[in-house]
Parts: structure tokens; sequence; C-alpha cells
């Protein structure tokens, strides 16, 4: 079953559960989703006290090279990560917030935020707060997005910034965050939209690039991700070289 072409109602948001608290959107490849991602989305919903955080993959990334794993194993993973196996895990669900969002997955063509975002903001509603979670080192480059100067018309824009962040000196994007800036949460529940808010957050030291290429040299990601997602890779035997064995497999294991 390809991802793309169904929709799986059960999978999938529910925009029926919405409430006025807002709705986080963190996107990216996941590829594969780690704990660097997981951390930061839960700190970030729990920080800005949302209802929900989606966690939204990339289909087609327009800015960068295209994922290794398909959409289909890479919304999996994320499922898996999540705990959504059983029913008796959507507790944790719950709890934790975190919820995988397939939209962009369905879509054809170039995975443009902005798109996502106007199809929030119309199951949302207008008064309902969105919040476009990025990394400071996207808020860098974010004058190369898709109409990127209409994002903040959507939804706020919340920036994960490492202790010791900096802002570009000059240009374009530095003109508009100085136009939208909030200093304080506080102010970002005043509106549904239009504000960008720093925040500085201490940053897990992984990445996805990291882990495909450790799996390539036949060493642990344990602890790097969720072991769901380890005996996922193990048994679809992505990010092998296949000359290397996949060290967190049981059966393989050295010990
Ligand atoms: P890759 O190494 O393949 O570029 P990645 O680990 O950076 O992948 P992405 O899926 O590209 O992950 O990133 C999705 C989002 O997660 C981005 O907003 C990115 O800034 C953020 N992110 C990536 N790594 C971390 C991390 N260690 N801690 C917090 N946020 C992260």
């Amino acid at each position: 079953m390809s991802l793309i072409s169904k929709r799986s109602t059960q999978d999938s948001a529910d925009m029926n559960s919405i409430s006025m608290n807002g709705i986080g959107i963190f996107g990216g490849t996941f590829d594969p989703i780690h704990i660097g991602h997981l951390r930061t989305a839960v700190e970030l919903r729990k920080a800005l006290g949302l209802d929900e955080m989606r966690l939204i993959p990339s289909a087609t990334p327009p800015h960068r090279e295209q994922p290794e794993s398909n959409a289909e194993h890479r919304m999996a993973m994320l499922k898996l990560a999540l705990g959504r196996t059983s029913k008796s895990c959507n507790l944790e669900l719950r709890e934790s917030g975190l919820v995988a969002d397939d939209r962009e997955l369905r879509r054809k063509g170039f995975s443009y935020t902005i798109d996502t975002l106007k199809e929030l903001r119309a199951e949302a509603g207008p008064e309902t707060p969105l919040y476009l979670c990025i990394g400071m080192d996207s808020l860098i480059d974010l004058n190369q997005w898709h109409q990127w100067s209409e994002l903040a018309d959507i939804a706020h824009i919340i920036v994960a910034a490492r202790p010791g962040w900096h802002l570009p000196k000059s240009g374009e994007v530095l003109e508009f965050v100085r136009a939208h800036r909030a200093t304080n949460k506080e102010q970002l529940q005043e509106t549904p939209a239009g504000k960008i808010l720093i925040m500085e957050m201490t940053l897990l030291p992984i990445s996805a690039t990291g882990i495909r290429q450790a799996l390539k040299r036949g060493e642990s990601i344990r602890y790097l991700v969720p072991d769901s997602v380890i005996d996922y890779i193990t048994q679809h035997q992505l990010y092998t070289d296949t000359n290397n064995p996949t060290p967190d497999n049981p059966a393989q294991e050295i010990q």
C-alpha cells in the first residue's frame, strides 16, 4: 500500500480534536526519525503549551537532496517512534502530544511548507494559533523557501536555537525577523499567526546523516533512535551497506 495514494484516517492527525491552544508543526525528512527530533518536539510542545505537535515528513523536499528511504518507510518509522503500534500505545501518544501527519506524503510535487500551512489553516479555522517550528539552520536559509515571506501570515514561526546562536548579520531574513519578532511566548498567544520567537534550547548533537553513515559503516545506532525504529531498519535493511553487518540486529550483535 502506498502512503501517498491512500489516507488512513486512523493513522493521520484528527482535526476534530483541535482546541484553541494551538498546533505545532515540525517538518523534516525524518530519514530516519531520531531522538534529537523527538526530544525537541516534546520540549517545544511543552514550552509553548500546545495541544499537539504534528511531525510532518516531507515527501519531496525542494531544498536538499532527496531522502534515502522512501515515504512509506519514513512514515512507518515515525509511527513506531511515537509508539503508535497498538491501541494501548495511544495513551502514550496522547501524553507526549506528538502526532504523525502524512499530508505531505499524500501531496504530489514538491513538499512546500506554505502549502502545508494553508491546508492546516483551512482545517483549523482562522482563530487557532499555528506554530511552525524550525531550527536556526533553517531560518538562515528561509528566503530560499517557496513564498517564504507569506509563512508568517499563516503561522507563528518558532526558531529552536542552540545557546550562542547567531542571526544573519544583514539581509532580508534579518529584516523579516525584525518585523515579526516576539520577545516572549505570551505575545504569541494574542494572535493566531504573525510572530517569530527564537527559543534557546539544548539540542542533542544527533543527525540523521550521522545515523545513516554509522549504519553504512556497520556501527550501532542504539540509543540514538528508538529501539522499535532500529528493529524496523534492521528488518527492512535500510541504510545498510550490504558488505557490513547490522550490529543492532540481536541475531548478529557482537557482545
Ligand atoms: P539530515 O542529517 O538528513 O539532514 P536531520 O537529522 O537534520 O537530517 P531533518 O529531518 O532534516 O533531520 O530535520 C528535521 C527538523 O529537525 C529540522 O527542523 C532540523 O533543524 C531539526 N533537527 C535535526 N536534528 C536535530 C537535533 N539533533 N535536535 C533538534 N532538532 C533537530
